[in-house]
C-alpha cells in the first residue's frame, strides 16, 4: 500500500542527521556547504517519489479553496510525478491559493480556475481529479445529512469530466461518499463514458485512522508499519475495520474489538465535535487523499503492487459499490480484492450494515433518475 506519508515520518529521522551543524557551516562557503537533502520534495516523497519514478501528470483539485482543498493542493504541489495542478473552486479565493501554492520550489505548474465558466479549462487533459467540493459536517449531523446540497456539486462537477476529461482517475472525497460514488458512476453512465476502473471513492482516512489506533492500542511505535483493511462504506457503521487481519499479527480481546471498531467508525464525528462546529477532518484527510492520490499515480506510471483501499464498483458483496483492497495500475483499478476470512464479529458487522449501503447506493442512483 502507498506509504508517503509515513514514509515522510521515516525521513524526518535521516533529514536531522544531514542537517549542517552551524558552527562548521559558517566557514563554508555556499558551494562548499553540504548540500543537505531538505527540499519538501524529498521531505514528503522522497528523492524521485516513492516509487523511484518521475511522470509527468496534470491533477485537479476541485474544491481547492476549502479545509481539505487547500492542504491537499500543498501536498500534491509536493509530489514529484505531478507536472501540472489545477485549482478550481466556486470561491474566488482560489486564486491566491493557487498563487500561494505556486511558490512552492517544485517542479508542478500551477494555475487556479472560478466558476462554471473555467471548469472546462481546469479539467482539459487531466489524468487524476480529486473532489472535496462541498459541505462539511457541523456537530450533531450524519454524513447523509450532507446530501441535499453535495449530491448537486458532485453531479456538475462530474459532468465537466464527463465531457472534458472522461479518460482520467476520479478520487471522490465528498460527503456522503457512500453516495456521492454512485451519482458520479450514473452521471458517466449517462455520458457513455463509465468505467468503474476509473472511479474511486476515497476512503483511506479510514485506513489512517485504524493503522494509529491499532498501533496505539498495541504499543508499536511505527503507524506505517501495521496493516488494517477498512471495508463497508465511508459512515458510521458502514465503516468496517479488519481488525483479524492486522499486520504485524495481534489478538485483541472482545472489548477491544469493541472499542478500537467504533472509535475508528466515529473517528470522523471526533474531530467535528473536537472542532465545535469550525468545519470536519480537513488535515488528516488532506493527508489521506495526497496519499491516496500518490497510489494512484504510482499505478499510473506502471508500479506494480500498489494496494490501497477504496469505495468501487465491486462485487466482494451484494452491494454494489463496496471498499475493499484494489489493486491500482495503469487504467485504475485493475483488480478488486475480496473480504477475507472474516471474524464472526465481523461478519455480523458486514450482514448488520449491508441493508444502510445499499439505501445509500439507491438514494445516490435514484438521484439521477429523479
Ligand atoms: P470546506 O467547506 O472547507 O471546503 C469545501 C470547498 O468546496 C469550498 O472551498 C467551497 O467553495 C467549494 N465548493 C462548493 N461548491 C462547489 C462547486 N460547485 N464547485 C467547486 N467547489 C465548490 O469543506 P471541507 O472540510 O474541505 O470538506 C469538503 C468535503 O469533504 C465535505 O463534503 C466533507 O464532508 C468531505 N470529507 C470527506 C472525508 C472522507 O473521508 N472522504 C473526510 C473529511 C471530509
Amino acid at each position: 500500500m502507498s506509504n508517503a506519508v509515513g514514509a515522510a515520518a521515516r525521513r524526518v529521522g535521516a533529514l536531522r542527521a544531514q542537517v549542517v551543524d552551524p558552527a562548521s557551516s559558517s566557514r563554508q562557503t555556499p558551494q562548499e556547504a553540504p548540500s543537505a537533502r531538505v527540499g519538501l520534495v524529498d521531505w514528503f516523497f522522497g528523492a524521485s517519489g516513492i516509487g523511484g519514478k518521475r511522470a509527468s501528470f496534470t491533477v485537479a483539485v476541485l474544491g481547492a479553496a476549502g479545509g481539505i482543498g487547500q492542504t491537499l493542493s500543498a501536498f500534491i504541489k509536493a509530489n514529484p510525478k505531478v507536472a501540472e495542478l489545477r485549482l478550481y473552486d466556486v470561491a474566488p479565493v482560489v486564486r491566491g491559493v493557487a498563487a500561494d501554492v505556486s511558490h512552492v520550489n517544485t517542479r508542478a505548474k500551477v494555475s487556479g480556475y472560478v466558476g462554471d465558466d473555467e471548469l472546462e479549462a481546469c479539467l482539459r487533459g487531466c489524468d487524476l481529479v480529486i473532489i472535496p467540493a462541498g459541505v462539511p459536517r457541523k456537530p450533531g449531523m450524519s454524513r447523509d445529512d450532507l446530501f441535499g446540497v453535495n449530491a448537486g456539486i458532485v453531479r456538475t462537477l462530474c459532468e465537466g469530466v464527463a465531457k472534458t476529461c472522461p479518460n482520467a482517475i476520479v478520487n471522490i472525497i465528498s460527503n456522503p461518499v457512500n453516495s456521492t460514488v454512485p451519482i458520479a458512476a450514473e452521471v458517466f453512465k449517462k455520458h457513455g463514458c463509465y468505467d468503474a476502473r476509473k472511479l474511486l471513492g476515497v476512503t483511506h482516512l479510514d485506513v489512517m485512522r485504524a493503522k494509529t489506533f491499532v498501533a496505539a492500542a498495541k504499543g508499536f511505535d511505527d503507524p506505517t508499519l501495521v496493516d488494517v483493511p477498512v471495508i463497508g462504506g465511508h459512515a458510521g457503521t458502514t465503516i468496517l475495520p479488519l481488525l483479524s487481519q492486522t499486520t504485524p499479527r495481534c489478538s485483541f480481546t472482545p472489548e477491544e474489538v469493541s472499542a478500537l471498531t467504533n472509535r475508528i467508525q466515529n473517528g470522523g464525528t471526533e474531530v467535528v465535535e473536537a472542532k465545535g462546529g469550525a468545519g470536519s477532518a480537513t488535515l488528516s484527510m488532506a493527508a489521506a487523499a495526497a496519499e491516496f492520490a500518490d497510489a494512484c499515480l504510482r499505478g499510473l506510471s506502471g508500479e506494480s503492487g500498489i494496494w490501497a483501499c477504496a469505495y468501487v464498483e465491486s462485487k466482494a458483496t451484494r452491494a454494489p459499490f463496496f471498499a475493499t483492497k484494489v489493486l491500482l495500475g495503469r487504467n485504475g483499478v485493475e483488480r478488486v480484492a475480496g473480504t477475507g476470512t472474516l471474524s464472526s464479529y465481523e461478519k455480523r458487522a458486514l450482514e448488520s450494515m449491508l441493508p444502510e449501503l445499499e439505501a445509500s447506493i439507491k438514494k445516490g442512483i435514484n438521484f439521477l433518475h429523479s
